[in-house]
């Protein structure tokens, strides 16, 4: 059967992960985080302390970056992100390290190093990558392109409920604040911002179960293997 790259790009906390994550499991592809991969750049720059003061000291993280080691394991709790080995799953998922991820995200050479591992890890095709940028830049020929959106009450609401599962809760008006504050750094930076391609198909799931977006997903990718 036919192999096909999946672009799923979208705002932050709009279940975009789960929503990949299961039509890769329906379509038996690898699924890839991308969020991940710039949330593990960013854990790697705090603990050297380059994320300390307002100015990122570029050259020490242009160093940093090459000594990085980013990849993907299965473990019994589902895929888990590895930063040179070591399973960062956990403290890569902080409200902290989020707003880190965005910072570096705007950072040029970031980008650009993590868009060619991306691509190289697409290149045989049958994957789903989600993200901000996979449908507009690193694979503008993917087959099926989706973007995700809700609305941020919605999304604000979702991330409070994952943090105070997590046993970490944090105020509501705090929560939608970072979401108002990503989605703004997220759509304006000068490189790569997040924008819906021109042949994205819109899914808005503010009203929608996770069953129904799941179906509705598998149907546009059933109709683009056919
Ligand atoms: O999706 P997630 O919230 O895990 O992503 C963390 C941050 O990484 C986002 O706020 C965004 O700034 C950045 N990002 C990006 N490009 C991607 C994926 C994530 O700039 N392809």
């Amino acid at each position: 059967m036919k192999k096909i790259v999946v672009a799923i790009d979208g705002h932050s906390s709009c279940g975009k992960s789960t929503m990949a994550k299961s039509l890769a499991s329906y379509a038996g592809y690898k699924y890839v985080d991308t969020g991940a991969m710039y949330r593990a750049v960013a854990l790697a720059a705090t603990r050297a302390g380059l994320l300390d003061t307002q100015e990122i000291d570029l050259p020490k993280l242009r160093d940093l970056l090459p000594t990085l080691d980013i990849d993907f394991i299965v473990t019994p709790q589902g895929q888990h992100t590895t930063l040179n080995a070591e399973d960062v799953e956990s403290q890569i998922r902080t409200l902290q390290i989020g707003s880190a991820a965005s910072r570096v995200s705007a950072i040029p050479f970031v980008r650009e190093q993590l868009v060619s591992l991306q691509q190289a890890m697409g290149r045989a095709k049958g994957i789903v990558m989600d993200g901000r940028d996979i449908g507009t830049v690193v694979f503008p020929d993917a087959e099926l392109k989706v973007f995700v959106t809700a609305s941020p009450q919605v999304r604000a609401q979702r991330r409070y409920d994952e943090l105070q599962a997590k046993g970490t809760p944090m105020p509501y008006d705090d929560v939608l604040r970072d979401v108002l504050d990503r989605d703004y750094r997220d759509t304006h930076r000068d490189i790569s911002p997040l924008r819906q391609a021109s042949d994205a198909l819109l899914l808005d799931n503010s009203n929608l179960t996770r069953e129904q977006q799941s179906s509705l997903l598998q149907s546009w990718f059933d109709a683009k293997i056919r």
